[in-house]
């Protein structure tokens, strides 16, 4: 049985982005991957962006799903934008809470996610499919790991249908989220967010913001490489293929690969790991 897969993109910024996202989905399309999701900026600041690369994809003929982050946003805007994705037959949304950019003055009228899939329900009805955001490593403003475990079990309470985590290297750190979920009741799949090593430097970047941890032995050997971008490529892709297959091997109900727009490693991650018939 092969893994299922999906893929994430952000909404590209100028016209040569806008066509280069479509032919890396037609590339990861090759893959038969479940939906292709979209990120939305915080307070609405890709609206328009996110629509239009999810009807693209559309258009290609695969299942989109946007993000939708409720942040400084009103239940009347959210309906807005749930209309109109409705209106393109759009179906499946990723809801956030977002964060706001420090100086934003208005937090708006939903406080948090959970917050967000319940309105999702009860506005839509139950004909969409919710996808939430889960932290294997701890969300970085939470300081306990337990609270911040109930607060995502009643996130998946409030109706949704599975949930994709933060990026992260450790599957031990999945695993054990996965255990304290079930404990508490969640039932729906928690699939695992894998951000491939497109480079380096902006990877460890991210980490480090959101507080996930790069192991000490892979941090040194990427940095040991320098400038050497063929080694860096190789080492990374050992990495990265070797935790996929730790997690499909301890029952990972999927994989949703982080592309960043790009189509090069996630090709050669799921071709070594067997997925996709035609790659
Ligand atoms: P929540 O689930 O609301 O949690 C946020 C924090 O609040 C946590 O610390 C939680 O413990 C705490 N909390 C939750 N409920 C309560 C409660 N009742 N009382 C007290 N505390 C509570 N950001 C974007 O802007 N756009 C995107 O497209 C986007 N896509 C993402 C996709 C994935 C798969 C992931 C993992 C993250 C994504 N993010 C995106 C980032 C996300 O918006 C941030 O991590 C944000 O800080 C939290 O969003 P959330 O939906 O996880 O929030």
């Amino acid at each position: 049985m092969t893994t299922s897969v999906s893929f994430e993109f952000f909404p590209p910024n100028t016209p040569v982005g806008v066509e280069k996202l479509k032919t890396v989905v037609q590339e990861l399309g090759a893959l038969a991957p479940q939906y292709f999701s979209v990120t939305y900026g915080a307070g609405g600041a890709t609206r328009d962006k996110t629509l239009s690369a999810v009807m693209d994809i559309a258009a290609a003929g695969f299942e989109a799903a946007p993000h939708l982050s409720c942040v400084g946003s009103t239940r009347e805007g959210i309906a807005g934008i749930l209309s109109a994705y409705r209106a393109q037959h759009i179906r499946r949304v990723v809801a956030l809470r977002g964060d706001l950019p420090s100086g934003t003055a208005t937090a708006g009228e939903f406080r948090y996610a959970s917050e967000l899939v319940s309105f999702i329900r009860e506005t839509q009805g139950p004909d969409w499919h919710i996808e939430v955001a889960a932290y294997p490593e701890v969300h970085p403003q939470q300081r306990y790991a337990a609270q911040d475990m109930r607060h995502f079990a009643d996130k998946m309470k409030a109706g949704a249908d599975g949930a994709i985590t933060q990026f992260f290297f450790n599957a031990d750190a999945y695993f054990h989220f996965v255990d304290e979920a079930r404990k508490l009741g969640v039932t729906q799949p928690i699939v695992p967010g894998i951000m491939p090593f497109h480079n380096y430097g902006r990877i460890a970047q991210f980490a480090q913001r959101d507080g996930i941890d790069i192991p000490r032995w892979v941090q040194m050997k990427m940095e040991g490489f320098m400038d050497d971008a063929a080694s860096i490529r190789a080492f990374g892709l050992d990495v990265i293929t070797r935790l996929c297959e730790r997690l499909i091997d301890g029952g990972a109900p999927g994989i949703h690969f982080y592309t960043l727009n790009q189509s090069a490693l996630t090709l050669e991650l799921c071709k070594r790991l067997g997925i996709g018939a035609k790659v």
